[in-house]
Protein backbone atom coordinates (compact mmCIF):
# COMPACT_ATOMS: atom_id res chain seq x y z
CA UNK A 1 0.00 0.00 0.00
CA UNK A 2 1.26 3.21 -0.99
CA UNK A 3 1.64 5.73 1.69
CA UNK A 4 3.47 9.10 3.39
CA UNK A 5 4.77 10.00 6.32
CA UNK A 6 5.57 12.82 8.30
CA UNK A 7 8.05 13.04 11.55
CA UNK A 8 8.18 15.30 14.30
CA UNK A 9 11.49 16.09 15.17
CA UNK A 10 10.65 19.45 16.09
CA UNK A 11 11.01 19.63 20.09
CA UNK A 12 13.71 20.41 22.28
CA UNK A 13 13.44 16.86 24.21
CA UNK A 14 14.70 18.74 27.15
CA UNK A 15 14.53 15.75 29.51
CA UNK A 16 16.57 13.93 27.94
CA UNK A 17 19.29 16.35 27.90
CA UNK A 18 18.11 18.41 24.74
CA UNK A 19 18.50 17.66 20.95
CA UNK A 20 17.92 13.98 21.56
CA UNK A 21 16.40 13.58 17.94
CA UNK A 22 20.34 14.31 16.72
CA UNK A 23 21.82 12.43 19.16
CA UNK A 24 23.21 9.04 18.09
CA UNK A 25 21.54 5.91 19.09
CA UNK A 26 23.83 2.37 18.70
CA UNK A 27 25.63 4.67 16.07
CA UNK A 28 22.94 6.45 14.12
CA UNK A 29 21.33 10.04 14.72
CA UNK A 30 17.88 9.09 16.55
CA UNK A 31 16.11 11.09 13.65
CA UNK A 32 18.10 8.85 11.55
CA UNK A 33 16.21 5.54 12.06
CA UNK A 34 13.06 6.43 11.45
CA UNK A 35 13.52 8.09 8.60
CA UNK A 36 15.77 4.82 7.67
CA UNK A 37 12.50 2.81 8.57
CA UNK A 38 9.77 4.51 6.49
CA UNK A 39 11.80 4.56 3.52
CA UNK A 40 12.69 0.63 3.94
CA UNK A 41 8.80 0.15 4.12
CA UNK A 42 8.12 1.58 1.10
CA UNK A 43 7.48 5.70 1.82
CA UNK A 44 6.35 7.39 -0.90
CA UNK A 45 7.72 11.03 0.75
CA UNK A 46 9.29 11.69 4.00
CA UNK A 47 8.51 15.16 5.41
CA UNK A 48 10.71 15.83 8.77
CA UNK A 49 9.74 18.59 10.65
CA UNK A 50 12.04 20.87 12.83
CA UNK A 51 12.68 23.66 14.61
CA UNK A 52 13.58 26.53 13.13
CA UNK A 53 17.40 26.59 12.46
CA UNK A 54 18.10 23.27 13.20
CA UNK A 55 18.01 22.44 9.33
CA UNK A 56 22.59 21.93 9.38
CA UNK A 57 21.75 19.41 12.08
CA UNK A 58 18.89 17.35 10.60
CA UNK A 59 21.33 17.53 6.99
CA UNK A 60 24.16 15.99 8.77
CA UNK A 61 21.75 13.47 10.59
CA UNK A 62 20.40 12.31 7.26
CA UNK A 63 23.24 12.65 5.46
CA UNK A 64 23.36 9.86 2.50
CA UNK A 65 19.69 9.55 2.34
CA UNK A 66 17.22 10.53 -0.13
CA UNK A 67 13.21 10.57 -0.03
CA UNK A 68 12.81 13.00 2.77
CA UNK A 69 12.27 16.94 2.90
CA UNK A 70 12.27 19.07 5.88
CA UNK A 71 9.86 21.87 6.73
CA UNK A 72 10.18 24.06 10.03
CA UNK A 73 7.50 23.58 12.76
CA UNK A 74 5.42 25.62 14.50
CA UNK A 75 5.29 26.51 18.58
CA UNK A 76 3.14 23.53 19.52
CA UNK A 77 3.34 19.47 18.27
CA UNK A 78 -0.26 20.54 16.48
CA UNK A 79 1.15 23.05 14.40
CA UNK A 80 4.29 21.31 13.45
CA UNK A 81 2.05 18.31 12.28
CA UNK A 82 0.01 20.59 10.40
CA UNK A 83 2.68 21.97 8.42
CA UNK A 84 3.98 18.75 8.13
CA UNK A 85 0.91 18.06 6.12
CA UNK A 86 0.80 21.13 4.39
CA UNK A 87 3.64 20.30 2.92
CA UNK A 88 2.64 16.82 1.40
CA UNK A 89 2.60 16.18 -1.93
CA UNK A 90 0.39 13.11 -2.51
CA UNK A 91 -3.23 13.19 -2.40
CA UNK A 92 -6.11 13.43 -0.21
CA UNK A 93 -6.26 9.97 0.18
CA UNK A 94 -3.00 8.24 0.32
CA UNK A 95 -2.54 7.12 4.02
CA UNK A 96 -0.21 8.89 6.18
CA UNK A 97 1.96 7.82 9.24
CA UNK A 98 2.74 10.66 11.78
CA UNK A 99 5.60 9.97 13.91
CA UNK A 100 7.64 11.18 16.64
CA UNK A 101 11.44 11.22 15.58
CA UNK A 102 12.01 10.53 19.47
CA UNK A 103 10.62 7.00 19.05
CA UNK A 104 13.18 5.75 16.26
CA UNK A 105 13.06 1.95 16.81
CA UNK A 106 10.06 1.24 14.31
CA UNK A 107 9.77 -1.89 12.79
CA UNK A 108 8.19 -2.81 9.00
CA UNK A 109 5.76 -5.38 11.30
CA UNK A 110 4.15 -2.09 12.91
CA UNK A 111 4.15 -0.01 9.41
CA UNK A 112 2.23 -3.07 8.40
CA UNK A 113 -0.30 -3.60 10.43
CA UNK A 114 -1.10 0.22 10.96
CA UNK A 115 -1.66 0.51 6.68
CA UNK A 116 -4.05 -2.94 7.27
CA UNK A 117 -6.12 -1.18 9.97
CA UNK A 118 -6.76 1.97 7.29
CA UNK A 119 -8.43 -0.65 5.18
CA UNK A 120 -11.71 -0.30 7.34
CA UNK A 121 -10.93 1.98 10.41
CA UNK A 122 -10.46 5.67 9.88
CA UNK A 123 -7.45 6.13 12.03
CA UNK A 124 -5.05 3.59 13.97
CA UNK A 125 -2.54 3.86 16.23
CA UNK A 126 -0.30 1.30 17.45
CA UNK A 127 -0.77 0.27 21.46
CA UNK A 128 0.74 -1.87 24.34
CA UNK A 129 -1.12 -3.75 27.07
CA UNK A 130 -0.41 -2.10 30.45
CA UNK A 131 0.94 -5.03 32.81
CA UNK A 132 1.77 -3.12 35.78
CA UNK A 133 -1.20 -2.58 38.19
CA UNK A 134 -1.93 1.56 38.37
CA UNK A 135 -2.11 3.22 41.78
CA UNK A 136 -2.77 6.64 42.34
CA UNK A 137 0.16 8.45 44.36
CA UNK A 138 -0.88 11.48 46.80
CA UNK A 139 2.47 13.21 48.19
CA UNK A 140 4.33 9.84 48.24
CA UNK A 141 1.24 7.73 49.73
CA UNK A 142 -0.27 5.07 47.73
CA UNK A 143 -3.98 5.56 47.21
CA UNK A 144 -6.71 3.92 45.00
CA UNK A 145 -6.18 1.39 42.20
CA UNK A 146 -6.51 2.36 38.59
CA UNK A 147 -8.13 -0.08 36.68
CA UNK A 148 -5.99 -1.34 33.47
CA UNK A 149 -8.62 -2.97 31.95
CA UNK A 150 -8.98 -1.59 28.57
CA UNK A 151 -6.39 1.00 28.97
CA UNK A 152 -2.93 0.92 26.01
CA UNK A 153 -0.05 2.48 25.85
CA UNK A 154 -0.44 4.84 22.90
CA UNK A 155 2.58 4.95 21.05
CA UNK A 156 3.38 6.71 17.30
CA UNK A 157 3.22 6.53 14.28
CA UNK A 158 -0.49 6.96 14.24
CA UNK A 159 -2.09 6.35 10.50
CA UNK A 160 -5.00 8.36 8.83
CA UNK A 161 -5.96 9.35 5.10
CA UNK A 162 -4.73 12.46 4.79
CA UNK A 163 -7.84 14.03 4.69
CA UNK A 164 -9.04 12.82 7.58
CA UNK A 165 -6.56 14.28 9.13
CA UNK A 166 -6.32 17.46 8.06
CA UNK A 167 -9.94 17.60 8.38
CA UNK A 168 -9.71 17.05 12.00
CA UNK A 169 -7.29 19.46 12.66
CA UNK A 170 -9.41 22.39 10.66
CA UNK A 171 -11.99 21.54 12.34
CA UNK A 172 -10.67 21.85 16.35
CA UNK A 173 -12.41 24.14 18.60
CA UNK A 174 -10.28 23.17 21.51
CA UNK A 175 -9.01 25.62 24.02
CA UNK A 176 -5.98 23.92 23.55
CA UNK A 177 -4.10 22.18 20.71
CA UNK A 178 -4.82 18.78 20.08
CA UNK A 179 -2.56 16.63 22.37
CA UNK A 180 -2.50 14.45 19.10
CA UNK A 181 -4.28 13.39 15.97
CA UNK A 182 -5.91 10.54 17.38
CA UNK A 183 -7.59 12.94 19.79
CA UNK A 184 -8.66 15.63 16.77
CA UNK A 185 -9.81 12.47 14.73
CA UNK A 186 -12.01 11.31 17.45
CA UNK A 187 -13.04 14.68 18.49
CA UNK A 188 -14.45 15.28 14.66
CA UNK A 189 -16.79 11.44 15.10
CA UNK A 190 -14.19 9.44 13.01
CA UNK A 191 -13.45 6.10 14.41
CA UNK A 192 -9.82 4.86 15.69
CA UNK A 193 -8.74 1.30 16.42
CA UNK A 194 -5.24 0.18 18.14
CA UNK A 195 -2.85 -2.24 16.45
CA UNK A 196 -0.31 -4.21 18.42
CA UNK A 197 2.55 -2.36 19.12
CA UNK A 198 6.17 -2.75 19.94
CA UNK A 199 8.26 -2.46 23.23
CA UNK A 200 11.38 -1.01 20.92
CA UNK A 201 9.20 1.74 20.05
CA UNK A 202 10.12 3.16 23.35
CA UNK A 203 9.79 7.08 23.66
CA UNK A 204 13.32 8.35 24.05
CA UNK A 205 12.62 10.81 27.02
CA UNK A 206 15.30 10.72 29.58
CA UNK A 207 18.87 9.95 29.58
CA UNK A 208 18.58 6.71 30.50
CA UNK A 209 16.55 5.61 28.21
CA UNK A 210 18.93 5.71 25.34
CA UNK A 211 20.88 3.04 27.12
CA UNK A 212 17.45 0.81 27.68
CA UNK A 213 16.63 1.20 23.69
CA UNK A 214 19.86 0.24 22.58
CA UNK A 215 19.69 -3.06 24.63
CA UNK A 216 16.19 -3.46 22.96
CA UNK A 217 17.99 -3.49 19.44
CA UNK A 218 18.79 -6.92 17.72
CA UNK A 219 21.95 -7.94 16.49
CA UNK A 220 22.40 -9.76 13.06
CA UNK A 221 25.95 -11.29 12.74
CA UNK A 222 27.40 -11.05 8.98
CA UNK A 223 30.25 -12.76 7.52
CA UNK A 224 32.42 -11.39 4.85
CA UNK A 225 35.56 -12.89 2.97
CA UNK A 226 38.08 -11.29 1.13
CA UNK A 227 41.23 -12.76 -1.63
CA UNK A 228 43.78 -10.66 -2.43
CA UNK A 229 47.33 -11.26 -4.70
CA UNK A 230 50.43 -9.48 -5.38
CA UNK A 231 53.58 -10.04 -7.81
CA UNK A 232 56.63 -10.00 -6.08
CA UNK A 233 59.37 -7.48 -7.79
CA UNK A 234 62.50 -6.09 -6.87
CA UNK A 235 62.86 -4.83 -3.50
CA UNK A 236 64.08 -4.35 0.43
CA UNK A 237 60.87 -4.76 2.19
CA UNK A 238 57.61 -5.93 1.98
CA UNK A 239 54.63 -4.31 4.14
CA UNK A 240 51.96 -7.46 5.49
CA UNK A 241 49.41 -6.59 7.11
CA UNK A 242 50.71 -3.31 8.13
CA UNK A 243 54.08 -4.55 9.59
CA UNK A 244 57.06 -3.74 7.14
CA UNK A 245 59.33 -6.19 7.03
CA UNK A 246 63.05 -6.86 5.70
CA UNK A 247 63.00 -9.04 2.92
CA UNK A 248 64.77 -9.73 -0.37
CA UNK A 249 61.85 -8.82 -2.86
CA UNK A 250 58.60 -6.09 -2.26
CA UNK A 251 55.34 -6.62 -3.77
CA UNK A 252 53.97 -4.50 -6.91
CA UNK A 253 51.29 -2.98 -6.70
CA UNK A 254 49.49 1.04 -7.03
CA UNK A 255 49.55 1.60 -3.10
CA UNK A 256 51.89 -0.42 -0.44
CA UNK A 257 50.19 -3.43 -1.95
CA UNK A 258 49.96 -5.14 1.63
CA UNK A 259 47.88 -8.06 0.23
CA UNK A 260 46.99 -8.67 3.75
CA UNK A 261 45.66 -5.08 4.62
CA UNK A 262 43.57 -5.45 0.95
CA UNK A 263 41.71 -8.95 2.05
CA UNK A 264 40.74 -8.10 5.24
CA UNK A 265 39.22 -5.07 4.10
CA UNK A 266 37.31 -6.79 1.66
CA UNK A 267 36.48 -9.11 4.01
CA UNK A 268 34.89 -6.26 6.45
CA UNK A 269 33.47 -4.11 3.14
CA UNK A 270 31.68 -7.66 1.85
CA UNK A 271 29.90 -8.33 5.53
CA UNK A 272 28.11 -4.90 5.08
CA UNK A 273 27.75 -5.38 1.85
CA UNK A 274 29.41 -2.50 0.20
CA UNK A 275 31.24 -3.46 -2.90
CA UNK A 276 35.09 -4.11 -2.55
CA UNK A 277 38.25 -2.01 -1.86
CA UNK A 278 38.51 -1.08 -5.87
CA UNK A 279 35.01 0.55 -5.24
CA UNK A 280 36.08 3.10 -2.83
CA UNK A 281 39.61 3.60 -3.47
CA UNK A 282 40.11 2.73 -7.21
CA UNK A 283 43.31 2.06 -8.42
CA UNK A 284 43.00 4.60 -11.35
CA UNK A 285 42.99 7.44 -9.14
CA UNK A 286 46.59 8.90 -8.42
CA UNK A 287 46.13 9.83 -4.60
CA UNK A 288 46.33 5.94 -3.44
CA UNK A 289 49.80 5.69 -5.17
CA UNK A 290 52.15 4.43 -2.75
CA UNK A 291 49.28 4.47 -0.29
CA UNK A 292 49.94 3.04 3.15
CA UNK A 293 47.27 0.46 3.06
CA UNK A 294 45.66 1.46 7.13
CA UNK A 295 43.77 3.87 5.65
CA UNK A 296 42.14 1.41 3.40
CA UNK A 297 41.37 -0.83 6.59
CA UNK A 298 40.37 1.97 8.66
CA UNK A 299 37.72 3.45 6.06
CA UNK A 300 35.83 0.17 5.64
CA UNK A 301 36.13 0.07 9.60
CA UNK A 302 34.18 3.14 9.74
CA UNK A 303 31.72 2.24 7.36
CA UNK A 304 31.22 -0.49 9.86
CA UNK A 305 30.73 2.22 12.74
CA UNK A 306 28.32 4.46 10.66
CA UNK A 307 25.95 1.41 10.22
CA UNK A 308 26.21 0.82 14.25
CA UNK A 309 27.73 -2.36 13.59
CA UNK A 310 30.92 -3.74 14.97
CA UNK A 311 33.64 -5.80 13.99
CA UNK A 312 33.50 -9.12 16.35
CA UNK A 313 36.56 -10.67 14.91
CA UNK A 314 39.48 -10.73 12.03
CA UNK A 315 41.15 -13.72 10.75
CA UNK A 316 43.61 -13.08 7.86
CA UNK A 317 45.78 -16.59 6.12
CA UNK A 318 49.06 -15.26 4.05
CA UNK A 319 50.30 -17.74 1.40
CA UNK A 320 53.79 -17.69 0.57
CA UNK A 321 56.90 -19.27 0.72
CA UNK A 322 58.69 -16.47 1.62
CA UNK A 323 59.38 -14.64 3.85
CA UNK A 324 58.83 -16.29 7.21
CA UNK A 325 55.79 -15.10 8.59
CA UNK A 326 55.46 -16.89 11.54
CA UNK A 327 58.60 -14.79 13.66
CA UNK A 328 56.04 -11.48 12.27
CA UNK A 329 52.53 -12.57 13.19
CA UNK A 330 52.64 -11.37 16.65
CA UNK A 331 53.34 -7.97 15.75
CA UNK A 332 50.73 -8.21 12.53
CA UNK A 333 48.29 -9.41 15.44
CA UNK A 334 48.77 -6.76 17.58
CA UNK A 335 48.58 -3.81 14.15
CA UNK A 336 45.79 -4.95 13.31
CA UNK A 337 43.86 -5.31 16.90
CA UNK A 338 45.49 -1.49 17.30
CA UNK A 339 43.77 -0.41 13.66
CA UNK A 340 40.55 -1.98 13.95
CA UNK A 341 40.28 -1.13 18.23
CA UNK A 342 39.87 -4.97 18.62
CA UNK A 343 40.87 -7.10 21.33
CA UNK A 344 44.12 -9.36 20.65
CA UNK A 345 41.98 -12.15 21.20
CA UNK A 346 39.71 -11.27 18.59
CA UNK A 347 42.71 -10.75 15.46
CA UNK A 348 44.08 -13.78 14.57
CA UNK A 349 46.75 -13.98 11.62
CA UNK A 350 48.11 -17.17 9.85
CA UNK A 351 50.79 -18.28 6.91
CA UNK A 352 50.83 -21.18 4.74
CA UNK A 353 53.08 -22.05 2.08
CA UNK A 354 51.38 -23.79 -1.14
CA UNK A 355 54.07 -26.54 -0.71
CA UNK A 356 55.80 -25.38 -4.06
CA UNK A 357 52.92 -25.42 -6.30
CA UNK A 358 50.95 -22.63 -8.18
CA UNK A 359 51.90 -19.46 -8.52
CA UNK A 360 52.62 -18.64 -4.41
CA UNK A 361 54.38 -21.99 -4.37
CA UNK A 362 56.83 -20.79 -7.24
CA UNK A 363 57.21 -17.69 -5.46
CA UNK A 364 55.88 -15.74 -8.43
CA UNK A 365 53.73 -13.61 -5.97
CA UNK A 366 52.03 -13.91 -2.29
CA UNK A 367 48.39 -14.37 -1.99
CA UNK A 368 46.20 -13.27 1.60
CA UNK A 369 42.52 -14.50 2.43
CA UNK A 370 40.75 -12.76 5.22
CA UNK A 371 37.37 -13.42 7.06
CA UNK A 372 36.00 -10.83 9.14
CA UNK A 373 32.69 -11.22 11.05
CA UNK A 374 30.41 -8.09 11.64
CA UNK A 375 27.48 -7.10 14.65
CA UNK A 376 25.01 -4.94 12.65
CA UNK A 377 21.75 -3.38 14.58
CA UNK A 378 18.50 -4.83 13.25
CA UNK A 379 14.73 -3.80 14.04
CA UNK A 380 12.67 -5.92 11.61
MG1 LIG B 1 45.67 -5.57 -3.44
Amino acid sequence: MQFSAVIVAAGSGSRAGGGKQWRPLAGRPVVRWSVEALAAAGADEVIVVIAPGAQAALDAALSGLGGWRAVTGGATRAASVRAGLAALACGPDQPVLIHDAARPLLSDEVIARLLAALETADGALPGLAVADSLRKVDDGAVGDSVARDGLVRAQTPQAFRRTTVEAAHAAWTGAEPPTDEAEAVRANGARIVAVAGDPRLMKLTYPEDFAMAEALIARRTHVGMGFDAHRWGPGGSVWLCGVEIAHDQTLIGHSDADAGLHALTDAILGAIGDGDIGDHFPPTDPQWKGASSDRFLAHAAGLVAARGGRIVNVDVTLICERPKVKPHRQAMRERLAALLDLPLSAVSVKATTTEAMGFTGRGEGLAAQAVATVELPAIS
